[in-house]
């Protein structure tokens, strides 16, 4: 009876083993499949992303090409290659006291400057930043430019004794304005909408620096508006004022522009008189290129139709800080849904557009722990993810940096494109060449930046790469646009 019952035991013990045994070879296949799955998705993000030199190359030439067209007609181009007006750049010689007002988000900053010519260069500089209420961003435009206009007379009342105004002339102010604007001369247009959460009707088809002139007025001002800007020229002017060998300025930040010196017998659209520089500089609006050799993923296609605005701002949606981290989230939800990267259950935050913002994807590729603890404390606190396994932490990494390499060497073929324009690495000119850099993407996201500058070098080649530059242009929207408007000042003579 007891052999029996041992018996049956023994028989039961094994049964349950194997019945064991069987689920572990099961788990074990489905965590191997998903790990294939895994695999086989960030192999086709990489195919799909890929960025060899020849590709580059043949968005460089798009590039360039589009820069024609653009020149050529009005709406010819995917890039507007818009006539800034701007045809008298800083040469260093500009003396006097000059404002800036740099109004393109939720804060607007003044600030002045006392020029001392080249031994004296900016002699002193004084600014302020001051945030817009709510409410004034969706009131009327009278409000919004009372409000502005105000800030900017009490700063005014606070000029001290280091700042000069010669006798019997006018402050004169340099009008950075980063909103889409059609320019009718250096410093007027007309606001052909509001974006960046602004929505004040009754401004749009008026000019603004009419709008400005009148609050000034209004607010006891005395102040005229020299040059009407926008950040990404008001950057070139910083750059050429710091270095005569910039040609162009190149905003990486939330969005992405470029803006250049162009011979203003080049622009073929342009029915007005020649300026006596024979120079115009020219902003792009990059951020629109497009090109079928882009290459895309049914990521920044669901990305773009998702957007608010479809089928525009291609190549920013490639490139540019508001987009980056939101192309990665895409990409780890896709990851979490069929490969259950992050466990069973697909965390609900990640479904949630725009939580994982650039900033916190260039941590995570920067993690160099062993153990990747940035990655996993970032994907805690953002996307609620408790516990994250070290392979799936290093997958994380590699989706950003697939990434932020493209985005990065796009950048860079875009860049190369302007040169082709100039003719430089084209045999024409081995002038040096460089370029004022702005915003908080390349100035802070160290990966993205070595990507960018091992592209350009690759793509132009050893030798014509060595006279080419990219410097970090410090601060250039805000004292460019007062040096626009010491460049363009009424009290000049010729
Ligand atoms: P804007 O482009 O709005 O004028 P900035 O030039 O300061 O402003 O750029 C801010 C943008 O730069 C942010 O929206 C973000 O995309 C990017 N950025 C800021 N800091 C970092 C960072 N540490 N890593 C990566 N990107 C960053
Ligand atoms: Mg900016």
């Amino acid at each position: 009876m007891r052999k029996v019952l041992v018996g049956t035991a023994v028989i039961c013990a094994a049964a349950a083993a194997v019945a064991v045994t069987a689920i572990v070879v099961q788990h074990r296949r489905r965590i191997n499949r998903r790990w294939a799955r895994v695999a086989a998705v960030l192999k086709e993000l990489e195919e799909q992303c890929a960025t060899p030199t020849e590709k580059l190359k043949e968005v460089a030439d798009a590039m360039t090409r589009e820069m024609h067209a653009g020149l050529e007609s009005e709406d010819g181009s995917t890039l507007k290659m818009l006539i800034s007006f701007v045809d008298k750049l800083p040469t260093g010689d500009e003396r006097g006291l000059f404002y800036a007002l740099d109004l393109g988000g939720t804060n607007f900053r003044v600030l002045r400057v006392q020029l001392g010519g080249k031994e004296g260069r900016v002699v002193k500089q004084e600014s302020k930043e001051v945030s817009i209420p709510q409410e004034l961003m969706i009131g009327s435009s009278d409000e919004l430019f009372d409000f502005i206009a105000s800030a900017l007379a009490q700063f005014v009342a606070s000029e001290g004794v280091d700042f000069h105004l010669p006798e019997g002339k006018q402050r004169e102010l340099g009008f950075t304005f980063s909103f889409p604007v059609k320019q009718t001369s250096i410093a007027s247009g007309t606001l052909i909408k509001w974006t960046k959460r602004f929505n004040i009707k009754s401004t749009v088809g008026e000019d603004v620096v009419s709008e400005l002139t009148r609050a000034m007025k209004r607010q006891g001002l005395d102040m005229q508006v020299t040059a009407l800007v926008n950040d990404t020229v008001g950057a070139l002017a910083g750059g050429i004022y710091d270095d005569n060998d910039v040609v162009a300025a190149i905003i990486l930040g939330t969005g992405t522009n470029a803006a250049y010196v162009e011979r203003a017998d080049a622009i073929k659209k342009w029915q007005g008189p020649l300026p006596n520089s024979g120079k115009m500089v020219i902003n792009m609006e990059w951020g629109n290129f497009r090109s079928s050799h882009l290459p895309t993923t049914d990521y920044d296609q669901a990305l773009d139709a998702e957007s608010l605005n479809p089928g525009e701002q291609i190549y920013e949606k490639l490139i540019s800080g508001m987009y980056l981290g939101e192309i990665v989230r895409r990409v780890l939800l896709r990851l979490a849904v069929e490969a259950a990267l992050f466990g069973e259950e697909v965390p609900p935050q990640l479904k949630v557009p725009f939580v994982l913002r650039t900033p916190v994807m260039s941590a995570m590729h920067h993690d160099t722990s062993a153990d990747l603890k940035v990655v996993g404390a970032k994907l805690q606190e953002f996307l609620g993810i408790s516990s994250s396994s070290l392979k799936a932490r290093k997958v994380v990494v590699q989706v950003c940096d697939i990434v932020a390499k493209r985005g990065a060497r796009l950048a860079a073929a875009g860049m190369v494109g302007i040169l082709k324009k100039l003719g430089h690495s084209n045999g024409k000119t081995k002038k040096r060449m460089a370029f004022a850099m702005d915003g908080g993407l390349y100035e802070h996201y160290t990966l993205f930046r070595e990507s960018l500058l091992a592209a350009l070098k690759e793509v132009l080649g050893e030798e014509a790469s060595a006279s080419v530059s990219v410097t970090m242009a410090n601060d250039g929207s805000g004292i460019g646009a007062s040096l626009l408007a010491a460049s363009h000042s009424r009290y000049l003579e010729n």
